[in-house]
Formats: C-alpha cells, structure tokens, sequence
C-alpha cells in the first residue's frame, strides 16, 4: 500500500502541500489513504497525535461525493470544522442539540444537485436515532455521493474498551445499508479484543488493518509514590523541569481539580481547572486560555482532552491513579506531540485504588467525554462492565507497583505489542534505576500473610493486615488484640515495601479478595481483605511457590 503509483498519487501529493500544507506523509498515512481509496475498508490503530484525520480529510478532499464522519464529541467535531473551513473545505455538521431551521439547512443542502459540502460531520446518536438523517444519507448513496463512511474513535464500540458507548453499536447499520461504501475505522487505543469487537459490530468484511508501535519514545515515564506532601513534589518538579512550560494534571473528581489548582496558583504556577460541572462557556474559556498560553497548567478530570491539539504539552501528571491502562496511554499521549521530550509522571497510592474502585462502583467516577452517554445510562453498575472496569483497574495497580519492568515494555504488552526493553535507553524510572535483578521466593511471606488474614476473621484491610505482619503495637492493634496474635510481627525483618508487594501480588493473583466496604462518603472507604478458599488451600498445602523479582541492590 505503500506505492506511489496510484492514479490519485499526484493529486494526493500536491493536495498534502498545498491544502494542508504538509511537507510529506507520516508513518502510514500514505498506506492508508492508499487502501481506503481503493475501496477497502480499513481498520486504523494510530496513536494520539499520529495523524488520523488526514487519512480521511485529504480523500475527502479529492474524491467525488460527501464523506460521512461520525465522531463522538461535538465540540471535537466544532474543532475539526474550524480547521477545515480555515484551509477552505466545505464541511458541516449535524447534532441533536442544534436548532431545527440550522438542520433543515444542512439536509436541503445534502440533498441539492450540486451539494458543496466535502466532509459531514455527525454524533453517532444521530446515526442511531434520526430516520431523516438515514433517508438523506440513502439519497446521497443512491446518487453515488456518499464517498466514504469514517468512525472516529471507534473503540467506543466495544465493551471491552475504556470508552464504551452504547450508540456507537448500532453503527453497524451503516454497513448494511451501504454496503459496497467503504469504511475507514479509527482509534488511538485498541488491545486485539476490542479490535475483534470493533470489526464484528460494524460488519467491516476483509478489512485491512493498519497498526504501527505505541510506544512514544519522546515521553520519559515515571511513578512516585503519593505522600501527603505530593502537591509540593508537584510544584518542585514543575519548577525545576518544565518552568513556565505547559502541562496537564490529570485528577480524580471535580474537588480535586480546584484544590489542586489553587494550591498551584498559590506556588505562582499559571493554572486553571477544568470538569464536567463547569458550564460549558466556563470551560470554553479555560480552554482558550490554555490554547493561547495565558494559561500553563490545567487541571482537569479526564474530561478535558479530547479535541485538544497543543503541540507542545511537555508534562502530563496523574495526581490520581487512572482507571485503565487504556486510559493512560492516551491521556499520557496528549504530551509532546510535537516529538519534543516530555514528561509522564503518575504519583499513586493504594488508597486512591479503593476510591477509585469504589467510585467505578458507583457509577460516580467522571468518564471521559466520549463515555457521557455511557454513564447517564449508569451502565457502570451492571454485571459485565464493571467487571471489565475492576479487572483494567488492577492491572493499572500492578503496572505502578511494578518497580522491576520497563514502563514502555508493561504498556505495550497491554496492547499486544512486543517491545524489547532495550530499546527504552533509560527514558523510565524503572529501566533508570535497575542495574540488575535478583528473583526471590516470596512463598513464607505469602503464607503468613494469608494466614493472618484467616486469623483476623477476613474483616480486615490490607493497611492493618500489615501493620500486624510487621509488630505494630498502634492502638487499633491492641483493641483488637492482635498483638497477642502468633503471626504478630513475624514479619519484622521484612521492608514494609516488600511485604506490601507481596500482599498485592496475592491480591492481583487472586489469592486474596477485596471487598470494599462502603461508606457515603468517598473519601472514607476503606476494603476488607477475604480469602479465595481454594486458591488460599492450594498454597497453604504447600502446592505452590510464589515468586517476585526485585532490584538487587547496588
Ligand atoms: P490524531 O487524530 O491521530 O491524534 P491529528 O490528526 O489531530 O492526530 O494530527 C495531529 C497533528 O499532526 C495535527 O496538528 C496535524 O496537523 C499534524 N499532522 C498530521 N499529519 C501530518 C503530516 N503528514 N505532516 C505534518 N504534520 C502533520
Ligand atoms: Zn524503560
């Protein structure tokens, strides 16, 4: 797909320059224009930042007809508009909350002789709930104008994505009803499961596929542990790293975001916040302000994102723990888009995991803006979906406890890329401070702590499991008389580190089961430890070692 000889070669090149005003094509681009001018349908994974939207912008551009794009965020789709008409293409777009008369306008428009639109634009509601909308759509087909169908974000379509959407899945009538239109599917996040999802949903038939690495070389990653001293940490690092620069602080619910930001403000930082209960002329104008400079920092929920094309983020730090691996790869994939070194930096605690958890739960957590429809439905609740949510959550947790395996090699392997951690040339805190490893066998440890947790009467967290492990004499000890316990400080010897490594990995392996007691009040949930009998039995009898690697020391 890669050839220059097409028949559109020449138009494509100079419309490249010309329009865009790009002076070649990026990794896969040209390969994809390529195959969806053919007449495939195609299957993008491109990371944040890679170039997606020309792959479907400059064919728009030269091929007869509208091209149909459906993307999930209006104010993603104002943007793309803004940037269109700039360089002179027609485009337009439809949504439910526009005013009637404007719609009617851009209907009669699509249904004229000479329709002058290159690009339409929609929501998938649109799709799924506007009969008009598909009797136009069917106009244009039946008049051999409908050049091209593109689903941005498509890994709102699968369940098993962090973004799931419900109106996304009935985008499979495009297909059917248009069915030699070829289709171009795009998402900056996709593991193979959601891939396979994704392509089944829409009914996409011999699609090729195009995906290149996600590793982004110029972010330099690293997890610290989260103190209450943290927004200090954060004020110094911004200070002695990224002065003056730009930068995007990701939090966990809305209070966090303005206490964050006036804690920084405070420092003499230029910041603002930005969530979900600020009216929308409110966060219309933070971001204006960040896009012209006047603001630096922002501090935001992970709502603020999308639609954001600043080139030059050079930090990007996660005061909270993200809820997918997914979820961080992308919002990390905001910095340094302009290739420049920049910073990801993740401070992480164990409590932030129960509220986190805990808000997942609840359908309380603020979803990225893709996901609103997802969470009015309160889907988060049911079955299915909160397992996925739990079970991408943990592997978030085992990623930041992780202090042994390159940052680059445990993400990618989430989305099944292989990655040689040599490659990574010390551009994270783990391939940083590792001269070599040394593999210890945890399995004592691991029996005592599961034993204490059989002790206790598995109504217990972690914390205090711990505490125990490791002698504590605090008052909470003694009222419940642990300290007369056997196990009470067996683990003396032990780091608290390594000893809390090990309860993780039982929890992470399923040995141990949290259960989160709940609370009305976010901030005090707390989780009790159980035993999951029959793994817990095995190891006891001894049928099992458990082993972790840890950093030998220099
Ligand atoms: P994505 O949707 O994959 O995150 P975009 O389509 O928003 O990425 O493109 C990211 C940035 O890269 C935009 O500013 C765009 O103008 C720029 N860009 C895209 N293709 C090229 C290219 N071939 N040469 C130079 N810049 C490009
Ligand atoms: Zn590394």
């Amino acid at each position: 797909w890669s050839s220059k000889n097409f028949p559109w070669t020449k138009k494509l090149e100079a419309n490249n320059k010309k329009v865009f005003g790009n002076h070649s094509f990026r990794p896969n681009q040209r390969e994809v224009i390529n195959a969806t001018m053919s007449g495939c349908d195609v299957f993008v994974l491109m990371p944040t930042g890679g170039g997606k939207s020309l792959t479907y912008q400059l064919p728009a551009l030269i091929c007869p007809g509208v091209t149909l794009v459906i993307s999930p965020l209006v104010s993603l789709i104002q943007d793309q508009i803004m940037h269109l008409l700039q360089v002179n293409i027609p485009a337009a777009y439809l949504s439910a909350n526009m005013d009637w008369t404007e719609q009617q306008e851009i209907l009669r428009e699509l249904s004229s002789d000479y329709c002058k639109y290159k690009l339409l634009y929609v929501t998938p509601e649109k799709v799924a709930k506007s009969d008009v909308l598909l009797r136009h759509l069917d106009n244009l087909h039946s008049r051999e104008l409908l050049a091209r169908i593109v689903i941005d974000e498509a890994h709102c379509v699968s369940q098993w994505g962090h973004d799931f959407r419900p109106d996304y899945q009935g985008l499979g009538i495009l297909k059917q009803k248009f069915s030699n239109t070829p289709v171009l599917a795009l998402t900056a996040t996709a593991t193979a499961s959601v891939k396979e999802d994704v392509v089944q949903a829409l009914g996409l038939v011999n699609c090729i596929v195009f995906r290149q690495s996600f590793n982004r070389p110029n972010l330099w990653y690293s997890v610290i542990p989260k103190t209450k001293k943290s927004l200090e940490d954060i004020d110094r690092f911004i200070k002695e790293n990224h002065f003056d620069e730009c930068g995007i602080i990701y939090c966990l619910s809305r209070m966090d975001c303005e206490k964050v930001a006036e804690k920084l403000q405070e420092c003499g930082h230029k910041a603002a916040f930005y969530h979900g209960s600020m009216d929308p002329a409110q966060r219309a104008l933070v971001q204006k302000q960040w896009s012209k400079d006047d603001i630096n920092i922002i501090c935001a929920t992970i709502a603020f994102g999308m639609g954001i094309n600043k080139p030059d983020v050079r930090f990007v730090i996660h005061h909270s723990l993200p809820k997918s691996i997914e979820g961080y790869h992308q919002e990390c994939g905001r910095a340094g888009r302009d290739g420049q070194r920049s910073s990801c930096v993740l401070y992480y605690s164990y409590s932030d995991y129960i509220r986190v958890k805990h808000m997942i739960s609840q359908g309380a957590i603020e979803q990225s803006p893709f996901a609103s429809g997802y969470n009015r439905n309160n889907f988060a609740n049911s079955g299915r979906i909160l397992e996925t949510n739990t079970e991408n959550l943990l592997r978030m947790v085992s990623y930041c406890e992780n202090d042994v395996d390159c940052r680059r090699l445990l993400q990618l392997v989430h989305f099944g890329e292989k990655f040689d951690s040599g490659t990574c040339k010390k551009t994270c805190d783990n391939c940083l401070r590792i001269k070599s490893l040394i593999e210890k066998d945890v399995t004592e440890i691991a029996k005592q702590l599961v034993e204490l947790v059989k002790l206790t009467g598995q109504q217990f967290s972690s914390s205090h499991i711990l505490e125990v492990y490791r002698g504590s004499l605090n008052q909470f000890v003694k009222k419940h008389r642990h300290d007369t316990l056997s196990l009470h400080g067996s683990g003396k010897h032990i780091t608290k580190g390594e000893a809390s490594r090990v309860l993780r990995h039982l929890v992470i392996d399923d040995f141990l089961v949290e259960d989160v007691k709940k609370s009305d009040i976010y901030r005090s949930v707390s989780s009790v430890l159980k035993l999951n009998e029959s793994k817990v039995r095995n190891l006891l009898a001894g049928g099992q070692t458990i082993t972790l690697r840890f950093p030998s020391p220099i």
